[in-house]
């Protein structure tokens, strides 16, 4: 028996041409671990191939998930199902990858985003459904219009999740300093405009990086955190963020870095991890055999990093990134003519 099992979920679109050349990578690696590999959304039969997906998913290690657009159903049990709270989403900066920055080297930060709350319930309707509650705006000092034509949503953050993404980010942020990284965890969100909601987990945060005398602790509203993404990304290590605040960031993060082709994440709960690149499903470039694999890569290193195949992982980052540093086969959205295939062979190549 292997010494790991691990889950692939190809997905949608172009997902799953990005994950084949990540599993031709992986299967030249000839690692102790055993895949289960299910077949791209469209084949998938519904509610058949979804259960018998959580329970691979619930008899497994981890996960490598492709993007959904909404073939394949397994995300909500990876996210919800298995509490995968933390979604961590590097921002580390490849020599030869394409950055709009004039100088990208060395940016080297990390978003950890709350990953199961917020305004992602689907807590959402027409306003009339508030009537009976009486809503009060502290802005406006007065009610809230319930006759108007319109609609709401509800922004969740608890205490439970806050506190428990904090720790991660902290974690995270020490293990880092460790490996010679600043120690700080910025917190960023819009506690100044949602004082109840975002204040809270602000000073959730804050108390709980207290707790880390070795830790430095900063904070910034989201719009000026946003133009710091941009301005001064050198400066950021570890950062913490409610659920849309990450989403949207992380992406601006990845275009800082040579866009979203290139960046992975990682999705942690308590007792277990799924692994996916922050893009989606790129339905635009779907057959052509050009999807940037790089980011399907990178996740896939972080997962054999959580799976304790440490030397591995490092293998084969190193592996990805001398194909940055050479420059010879990249896919279109980094400026070069080479097909999926032949990036995920040049890993191959350099590992
Ligand atoms: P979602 O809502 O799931 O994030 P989306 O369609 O808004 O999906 P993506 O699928 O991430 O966003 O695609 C955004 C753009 O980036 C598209 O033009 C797509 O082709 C491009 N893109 C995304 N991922 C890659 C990749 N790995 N390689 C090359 N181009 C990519």
């Amino acid at each position: 028996m292997a010494a790991k099992r691990v889950v692939i979920i190809p997905g949608d679109d172009a997902a799953p041409e990005a994950m084949a050349a990540a599993m031709e990578v992986l299967g030249a690696m000839k690692l102790d671990i055993e895949y289960e590999e299910f077949p791209p959304g469209e084949h998938w039969k519904r509610g058949e191939t979804e259960l018998r997906a959580r329970a691979a998913i619930d008899a497994s290690d981890s996960t490598l998930f492709g993007a959904t657009s909404g073939k394949t159903n397994a995300i909500m049990h990876l996210r919800w199902g298995r509490q995968t709270y933390a979604n961590v989403r590097p921002a580390r900066y490849m020599s030869g990858a394409q950055s709009p920055l004039r100088s990208p080297d060395g940016i080297d930060y990390v978003i950890v985003r709350e990953n199961l709350e917020d305004l992602y319930l689907g807590l959402e309707g027409p306003l009339s459904e508030l009537r009976p509650l009486k809503p009060q705006s502290r802005i406006l000092r007065a009610p809230l219009d319930t006759s108007a034509e319109g609609r709401y949503a509800i922004k969740v953050i608890t205490e439970r999740n806050t506190r428990r993404v904090a720790a991660f980010a902290c974690e995270l942020a020490l293990r880092r300093k460790r490996a010679g990284g600043r120690g700080k965890v910025t917190c960023t969100a819009k506690y100044n405009m949602l004082r109840e909601s975002d204040g809270f987990f602000r000073e959730i945060v804050e108390e709980t990086v207290r707790g880390y005398p070795e830790l430095e602790y900063e904070q910034f509203i989201v719009d000026d955190f946003a133009r710091r993404v941009v301005q001064s990304p050198h400066e950021l290590d570890v950062v913490v963020a409610p659920n849309l605040y990450g989403d949207i960031l992380s992406d601006a993060a990845a275009g800082t870095i040579g866009g979203l082709g290139v960046a992975p994440s990682g999705c942690y709960g308590e007792d277990y991890a799924y692994f996916e690149s922050v893009h989606g499903t790129a339905p635009d470039i779907q057959g052509l055999g050009v999807i940037n694999p790089t980011a399907t890569l990178l996740s896939a290193a972080m997962m054999l990093e959580y799976l304790r195949f440490a030397d591995e992982s490092a293998r084969l980052e190193g592996a990805v990134r001398k194909v940055y540093a050479q420059g010879k086969k990249l896919t279109p959205d980094q400026g070069g003519n080479a097909g999926t295939d032949e990036l995920a062979r040049a890993v191959i190549a350099n590992l």
